[in-house]
């Protein structure tokens, strides 16, 4: 049997890409906003229905400068539950995450454990859709009005996502993809800011090429975080086939369902009424109590089967050692009991129905 990985990256034909690169032998042009990198921003445009777009060499560039593009100060409040990279980039931008706990259904930002932890600090809220699971966007503006705060998404795992028809990446002062290799839409490496504020957008250009304004003037301490022109080109022709991907890990999504739903002491992610979901991660929850196994027993035997899952999100960002336990984990108890449970199985649009059925029988093995 070979050996299943976690997740499996998307390509376009070979043929397609070199057509769609083939160009560049003629320009020379391979970096510094060229036209690939002009037509994939107009061509993701269209596609997350947004306002603006604003490409970045990836996900965490995109959350790094957007921090730094609103000239934040003080704390902005997240969650722990989620990629290094969320509570990186806040701490990188000198500062001070305050953690808010999640819900326990979608593991995103618990609104209403949000109020409490505002304080004349705080300057933003950066929550982040788990899974591609949604944050309750009403709540969160609501909340972020009342006290005149910014709102910044980590959207990376909701590419193509819509919510009442809306794009997702439409929420907030700025949500920021990811389209890592890894993710459910790549560019081999890239992220991307929407929003909709053009003087936004201004600051993110500049930000993303050193904060050069000018031939003869520099007015930001920026980064170089500029896609180049053949991440833009693989973008460009990962679009093209991205709702067929979409619907062909919605096949391994219902197979998964099909076989886990009902087994008591496995939690399985809910769909979301008046999300268009783009299926990007399947997680469970083991509760070894009724289950009879742990998360780790079960982790360990798909291991000796070839089979690759994640322990995602494990350990919590709010327990990392870089951050020499400067931040207390007891003040997210349902981000560490679900970090501690939660496994995400194998899933890719190309994950054959039988391979999904084989794991499901050994996890259903698993069960005393
Ligand atoms: C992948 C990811 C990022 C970072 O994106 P990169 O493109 O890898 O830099 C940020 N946040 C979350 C939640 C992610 O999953």
């Amino acid at each position: 049997m070979p050996n299943i990985l976690v997740t499996r990256s998307s390509m376009p034909g070979m043929q397609e890409y070199m057509d769609e690169i083939e160009e560049l032998w003629e320009s020379h042009w391979l970096t510094n906003m060229g036209t690939k990198h002009l037509k994939f921003q107009e061509d993701l445009k269209k596609y997350l229905m947004v306002d603006q777009v604003e490409l970045m060499t990836n996900g965490h560039m995109a959350l790094e400068l957007t921090l730094q593009a609103l000239n934040l100060q003080g704390e902005v409040i997240t969650t722990p539950f989620t990629f290094a990279s969320t509570t990186h980039a806040i701490v990188r931008n000198g500062l001070t995450p305050v953690f808010c706990d999640i819900d326990p259904v979608t593991y995103t930002m618990d609104p209403n454990k949000l109020e409490d932890l505002i304080t004349d600090r705080t300057s933003a809220i950066m929550p982040v859709h788990v899974y591609g699971n949604l944050c309750d966007v009403d709540e969160i503006e609501r909340i972020a009005r009342k006290y005149e705060l910014r709102v910044i998404y980590d959207a990376a795992h909701a590419f193509g996502e819509t919510y009442r028809g809306k794009g997702v990446g439409s929420f907030g002062n700025a949500s920021c993809f990811s389209f890592h290799a890894t993710k459910v839409f790549n560019s081999i490496e890239g992220g991307a800011v929407c929003f909709h504020d053009e003087s936004l957008g201004k600051a993110l250009y500049e930000l993303k090429n050193f904060g050069i304004h000018g031939p003869e003037e520099v007015c930001a301490v920026g980064a170089n975080a500029k896609m180049n022109e053949f991440c833009a080109a693989m973008g460009i022709c990962n679009l093209r086939h991205v709702e067929d991907e979409i619907s062909r890990r919605q096949a391994v999504v219902q197979r998964y369902r099909m076989h886990l739903e009902g087994i008591e002491g496995l939690q399985l992610n809910q769909a979301q009424p008046e999300v268009k979901s783009n299926y990007a991660y399947f997680p469970v929850i083991f509760e070894e109590r009724i289950f009879g196994a742990s998360r780790s027993e079960v982790f360990e035997r798909l291991e000796k089967n070839g089979i690759g899952a994640r322990k995602y999100f494990y350990p919590l960002t709010n327990t990392f050692s870089c951050f020499h336990q400067r931040y207390d984990v007891n003040e997210t108890p349902v981000a560490l009991h679900v970090s501690k449970r939660v496994l995400t199985l194998p899933l890719y649009a190309d994950l054959c129905l039988q391979d999904v059925d084989r794991i499901c029988e050994i996890i259903k093995d698993c069960k005393r």
